[in-house]
């Protein structure tokens, strides 16, 4: 056995397989279209529920394929090889936003809600940040008051991935006092009355993918749509965090991979004072450098990943892996604009797309100082 396959074993070469499939059949050929558009359509969370590329990590009693972390990686690696974090972003909001609710909701609401967003069918997103601030989760303001069997919310969410377009809403509210003890998870229905969503965010990045505000203005949601106990939110959400700081992780070297990639291509071709750029010294060490970076940063992220796996506790690690991917993700995306010259400013360049997308992955899921705040608390201090 080889040590990849030690990570990637035959069911998750096959998951890699039938993915590669879908993201060459489903979405190469529109990729370009959906990045103007500033969304995908509402036909390919169909398709991707029925090709099985949505149930990747989510349970098999609601239609996943179980939740193995390698079958997720290798899924999120193929589906951002078609060069665009936004399209990748928007079919992955279920991944942030669904497993509070299988972990945690009420039967009849896990009923309701999974199985027809594992199809394809709803759209589900992730609703912690507001416009106060999205690091101090701890301090967050969007209050839900309970009245009987249901609570009133009023308050305000932002930079909600897939929050234009989608059905189901896992949202962070304060049911309780000050600071990380007062505040729940609430499924939150688009439709509720009380509840607006604001117009499409114009991003730097993430063109296809829709990012909104979201309004409560005396909103009544049941009290059943409670996501676990009343005021354990806080545990929920930065339980919920691991995942996508590894999954931003594997964005992160993915996206490298990509840009170092399109180096090494762009350079064997372009000629300058008579000879390709790949013959000058200079370039030939930052591509051996990025090469570097982007191999460190997957092995670690593999390490990490297999460690959580395990069932080990690896708080610390995933941040680290998370930044550490970003900052590798942050230079290579600069040096292969770099490379490329005028054409990597040029939007009909990968590259130039590569390096806007790649600019949220150190600040999404929790920021590079966040992260460092969390391993220097795991380090004692
Ligand atoms: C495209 C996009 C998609 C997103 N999708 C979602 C989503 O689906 N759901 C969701 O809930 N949120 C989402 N977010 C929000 C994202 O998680 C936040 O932007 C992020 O957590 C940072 O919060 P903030 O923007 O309020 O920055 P702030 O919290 O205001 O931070 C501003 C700066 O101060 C620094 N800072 C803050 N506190 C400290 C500290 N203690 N020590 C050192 N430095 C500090 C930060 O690192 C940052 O550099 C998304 C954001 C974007 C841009």
């Amino acid at each position: 056995m080889t040590a990849y396959q030690q990570y990637f074993g035959e069911t998750q070469q096959l998951v890699r397989q039938s993915i590669r499939r879908f993201v060459e059949q489903e979405i190469l050929p529109h990729v370009d279209e959906w990045e103007e558009a500033g969304e995908i359509p509402r036909s390919l969370y169909l398709k991707a529920g029925a090709a099985g590329l949505l149930g990747i990590g989510h349970p098999e009693e609601y239609g996943g394929t179980g939740v193995d972390i390698f079958s997720k990686i290798a899924a999120s690696e193929e589906v951002l090889r078609a060069g665009s974090g936004g399209l990748a972003a928007s079919l992955g909001s279920l991944d942030i936003g669904l497993p509070p609710v299988w972990k945690w909701g009420s039967p009849a609401l896990k009923e309701r809600v999974c199985p027809a967003v594992i199809r394809g069918e709803k759209i589900q997103c992730l609703a912690v940040t507001e416009p106060s601030g999205g690091s101090d989760v701890a301090s967050l303001k969007t209050r839900a008051v309970r009245e009987g069997d249901f609570y009133r919310v009023n308050g305000s969410k932002t930079f909600i991935t897939s929050g234009f377009h989608a059905d189901f809403y896992t949202v962070a509210v304060r049911t309780g006092g000050e600071g990380y003890g007062g505040i729940s998870l609430l499924l939150i229905e688009k439709g509720t009355p009380g509840f607006t969503v604001g117009n499409k965010l114009k991003k730097m990045g993430w063109w296809a993918s829709d990012t909104a505000e979201l309004f409560f203005d005396d909103c009544v949601v049941p009290a059943s749509h409670l996501i676990g106990a009343e005021n354990m939110g806080f545990y929920a959400i930065m339980a919920n965090f691991q995942m996508e700081r590894l999954n931003l992780a594997v964005m992160a070297y993915t996206t490298a991979e990509l840009a170092l990639q399109e180096s090494l291509w762009y350079v064997q071709q372009r000629v300058a004072f008579g000879k390709p750029l790949a013959k000058f010294q200079v370039l030939r060490h930052k591509l051996a450098e990025m090469a570097t970076q982007v191999e460190v940063a997957k092995e670690y992220a593999w390490r990490v990943a297999a460690r959580m796996q395990a069932g080990e506790e690896v708080v610390k690690e995933v941040s680290m892996a998370k930044n550490f991917a970003t900052d590798v993700s942050d230079r290579v995306t600069h040096e292969a604009v770099q490379i490329f010259g005028g054409m990597g400013f040029m939007r009909e360049t990968l590259v130039e797309r590569l390096y806007r997308d790649n600019r949220i992955l150190s600040i999404g899921g929790g920021t590079y100082e966040i992260m460092n705040e969390v391993i220097a608390k795991q380090l004692g201090l």
